[in-house]
């Protein structure tokens, strides 16, 4: 017997259907940028809207590792799943996660053995880390994925630099490794050498210049592939100005404990390493018992809907979907975003007895920090920017796209302190 969620969560019931009156129900399960597109388009819709996340907030995941180098408090760039809903009537949120999906009998099954029927289904769960298969690299890296992960990297960091001041710098103590020299790599290393070489000195007095370094590894020739090579070379002076350490045509072998081996022969001993070289799906995926591609990602037709299933989309980061040119889109907020914006309106189309329409992707481009006054961008149209304009354009969009006033004032407010007092943000080491 199928046990269906109510509408408050507070009891279960055993059986039937708890729709509202006549509105068909529409799932979204994960409720990230594509989830949320999705949201936008349905809240006020004349359907019963279901909304399921595993956490009881959306993560701007973008600002992650500004929370993971104490830029940001981790409050700053997560927003509350009710509010999101607070005044749509037709809709309610629950929190769990998916852990099976029936698409002939057309219910969802939650880890905790809840079951949540759908007339149509969105799936927009994200992504999670690729280790491809290096010996010790899940179990000794870090990731940035999620708020959690994010503080737990801004804990090690300190906790390195509190044990340095008592022990003294050795063993690679304050050596933190970066793999992957992409948009988050990058990102990640600009801000811990800042922090490091800045932001920390007046906290230890007892630390000098060169007890801490921070090392890029990328195994390509250069950083920033997406980008354009001149910005990808602008990326690497811009970090060697701030004192990393950057390492191109180097492929990580193994990782071991305080011990990083490359395919070269080089070894670096380290305080910490941080995962950002590749991104692979949630492993739930593979059990849900739909179609999947390159990646392991969920194999969508033009409009979205999941390859053998017309109920089902898959949108966002877990979906293969493609451009005209039938290239994968890249795992970025704007295809998530307009992804989850196509899918709700394929979903109203066809409750409006219409067809569907394929999905277009609008490339808007692509940007990445470096940090203080160092971006790169390269926008629609072959535009190319780093430095300033670049940086401020960053920091503008990233607070536009941040939901909820309290969060852009509280981010402004942050960076203007951050920039003002050379980056002294929320160093604290949370638990413990
Ligand atoms: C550190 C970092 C920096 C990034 N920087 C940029 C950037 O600068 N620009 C850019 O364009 N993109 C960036 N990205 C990529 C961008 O964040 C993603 O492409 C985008 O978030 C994908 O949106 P999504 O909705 O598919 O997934 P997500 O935003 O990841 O949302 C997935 C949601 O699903 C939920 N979920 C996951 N599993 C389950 C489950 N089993 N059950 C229930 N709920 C579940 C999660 O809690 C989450 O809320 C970055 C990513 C990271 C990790």
């Amino acid at each position: 017997m199928v046990k269906t969620v109510d509408q408050d969560q507070s009891t279960q019931s055993q059986s039937g259907d708890l729709r509202q009156g006549s509105r068909p129900r529409v799932v979204v399960v994960g409720a990230g940028f594509a989830g949320l597109a999705a949201i936008e388009v349905l809240r006020d819709a004349p359907v019963e809207l279901v909304v399921v996340d595993r956490h009881n907030f959306t993560t701007f995941q973008p600002l992650l590792y500004q929370v993971a180098t104490a830029g940001l408090n981790a409050g700053d760039v997560a927003y509350p799943l009710r509010t999101v809903l607070r005044r749509a009537r037709h809709a309610h949120f629950i929190q769990g996660t998916l852990a099976e999906v029936d698409a002939k009998r057309r219910f969802i099954g939650l880890e905790d053995g809840r079951i949540v029927d759908y007339d149509y289904l969105i799936l927009g769960i994200g992504a999670s880390a690729s280790f491809f298969g290096i010996p010790g690299a899940e179990e000794r890296s870090h990731t940035i994925y999620t708020l959690d992960a994010a503080v737990d990297v801004r804990n090690h960091i300190f906790q390195r630099f509190e044990y340095a001041a008592s022990h003294g710098v050795h063993d690679g103590v304050l050596t933190f490794v970066v793999v992957g020299g992409g948009a988050t790599g990058v990102e990640l290393a600009g801000a811990i050498a800042e922090l490091a070489h800045r932001a920390l000195y007046t906290d230890f007095t007892m630390l000098g210049p060169d007890d801490v370094k921070v090392v890029l590894i990328e195994q390509r020739g250069r950083l920033l592939e997406a980008f354009h090579e001149d910005l990808s070379e602008y990326a690497r002076r811009e970090l060697r100005a701030r004192g990393v350490t950057v390492l191109l045509n180097e492929t990580v072998e193994s990782v071991e404990e305080g011990l990083i081996v490359l395919k070269s022969g080089r070894e670096i001993r380290n305080g910490l390493v941080l995962w950002a070289a590749g991104i692979a799906v949630p492993p739930v995926v593979s059990k849900l018992g739909l179609p999947t591609g390159r990646g392991g990602r969920i194999m969508v037709g033009s409009d979205l809907r999941v390859v053998g299933s017309d109920r089902i989309f898959a949108v966002g980061d877990v979906a293969l979907s493609t451009n005209r040119d039938g290239a994968p889109l890249p795992q970025l907020a704007q295809p998530a975003l307009q992804g989850g914006e196509h899918a709700a309106r394929q979903i109203l189309a066809l409750l409006a007895g219409s067809e569907t329409e394929p999905f277009r992707y609008r490339d808007k481009g692509i940007m990445a920090t470096i940090g203080r006054r160092a971006a790169v961008a390269e926008l629609a149209g072959g535009v190319r920017l780093h430095g300033t304009p670049a940086w401020v354009s960053w920091l503008l969009l990233h607070v536009a796209f941040l939901l909820g006033s309290r969060n852009k004032a509280s981010v402004l407010m942050n960076w203007s302190w951050h920039y003002l007092s050379w980056g002294k943000g929320p160093r604290v080491i949370l638990g413990g």
